[in-house]
């Protein structure tokens, strides 16, 4: 979501005739987009700013802008105001869309700006902003902002505010220009894709919005992240199953495997049901791979919740997974429990989770060898050269020797070798 923001905010720095750049020493703007998710993401925004201050005091004609949900957080803005007086434009979630104008504002009057909607005062979606795409191949679409289900450990609600769908009609509009420019994998963004629908004027889930898109002529694959387990319907199973384009790939984060620990954390499911969606998923949805979010320690986590977690991994097997150690978010439900779990016990979890989990994922990949894969192919391989980067439907990446002119096309791949994050292959004639 902080990428497909910075994709829009590029778009609007375009719009006023600026330049991509990577040398910090050189660039009139410095955007900063900021995620504070968690707390490690927190802390290295808050040194990068201080580093800021050096180009500053060199080029004092360079203007330094933060956006993102960092400043959104309940009294961040003023921090920043206050400690860091060599930023000058502050801006948050929910008025991304005026960030061309405030920094005008800056540019001409010479001033510093702090502007932040509050999510119940501004949350107008606005349509048809500019965007500096980051590939050429894949575009991120998103289809709604916010989060109602408030996880007791969660910050997201508070920063990106309660749930809002796009209209269908935008979203098939945006998508039918990204195939008009020859985009050809598109992945649906929002905290929580399969409650889409909600609050709009004309009845239309998820599963009625992936089958309009389906229709759209040069699309090749629709994609989506994250789904919730507790709102995946079997109406949604069946449709992803029948939409020939939406690629056999969902990412479903489980985060416990405890049902002590999914009840305290508002997750809304227990394991058994967890499980039965997956077997559900697996069943109806031909070689589909399946990747997760998991997080341990958090607050009052036993020996035994944390099994819990393993038994789930094992009995999944996951593709991949996004493993973390559970961060305080000042202003949680979760912030204030008792009992948080000591930082050498969090660390040995994460320790244990991540043998685990990389040991299923080499062993999956490995398994792929001999098989012929389809992948579209997004961009040359770095640092590898003559290689190709590409992507199969079930997301996982291969690399193979080919020419350059592949890029943006469908190819078939055998797989040579599987590795724990990428398979190799060779191309088919
Ligand atoms: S569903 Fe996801 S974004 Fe929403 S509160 Fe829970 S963890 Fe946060």
């Amino acid at each position: 979501m902080a990428e497909h923001d910075a994709e829009i905010l590029a778009g609007q720095l375009e719009n006023m005739s600026y330049k991509e750049t990577l040398e910090k020493d050189k660039a009139d703007v410095i955007l900063v987009v900021t995620c504070c998710v968690r707390q490690s993401a927190e802390n290295k925004i808050w040194s990068m700013l201080g580093t800021l201050r050096k180009i500053k005091e060199k080029n004092p004609s360079t203007i330094i802008c933060v956006s993102g949900c960092l400043p959104q957080r309940k009294g961040a803005a003023e921090h920043i105001k206050n400690r860091f007086l060599h930023i000058d434009l502050v801006i948050g979630t929910h008025n991304i869309h005026r960030f061309s104008e405030l920094l005008r504002e800056v540019e001409e009057k010479k001033i510093r700006l702090i502007e932040i909607f509050e999510n119940d005062v501004e949350t107008a979606l606005h349509e048809g902003l500019p965007v500096k795409r980051a590939h050429d191949v894949r575009a991120w679409v998103t289809i709604m902002y916010g989060c109602d289900n408030f996880c007791s450990y969660c910050i997201v609600p508070y920063v990106r505010g309660r749930e809002r769908s796009r209209e269908p009609e935008e979203i098939v509009k945006e998508v039918k220009e990204l195939a008009a420019k020859g985009y050809k994998d598109i992945t649906l963004l929002g905290q929580n894709v399969n409650s889409y629908g909600k609050g709009l004027s004309k009845r239309v889930d998820f599963s009625d919005l992936l089958e309009m898109l389906n229709e759209i002529q040069g699309i090749k694959r629709i994609r989506f992240i994250s789904s919730h387990p507790r709102d995946f319907t079997d109406k949604l199973v069946k449709t992803i199953a029948s939409c020939d384009k939406v690629c056999e790939h969902i990412h479903l984060p489980f985060q416990a495997g405890s049902d002590v620990v999914l009840k305290k954390m508002n997750r809304g499911y227990t394991k058994d049901e967890y499980l039965e969606l997956i077997d559900k998923i697996k069943k109806a949805i031909k070689g589909v791979s399946i990747t997760t979010d998991i997080m341990v320690g958090f607050p009052q986590e036993t020996e035994e919740d944390f099994e819990h977690t393993l038994d789930v991994v094992r009995r999944v097997r996951f593709d991949a997974a996004f493993m973390f150690v559970y961060n305080t978010r000042i202003g949680t439900p979760a912030a204030k429990m008792r009992d948080q779990v000591p930082e050498n016990i969090k660390r040995d979890r994460i320790q244990r989770l991540i043998s685990l989990q990389n040991e299923i994922s080499l062993l999956k990949n490995r398994e792929l060898k001999g098989k012929t894969v389809e992948v579209l192919v997004e961009s040359e391989a770095k640092e590898r050269e003559g290689w190709l980067c590409s992507r199969t439907r079930t997301n996982k990446l291969v690399f193979f020797k080919g020419e350059k002119s592949l890029i943006g096309e469908l190819s078939h791949v055998r797989i040579e070798k599987g590795y724990m994050t990428h398979l190799e292959g060779v191309v088919l004639e």
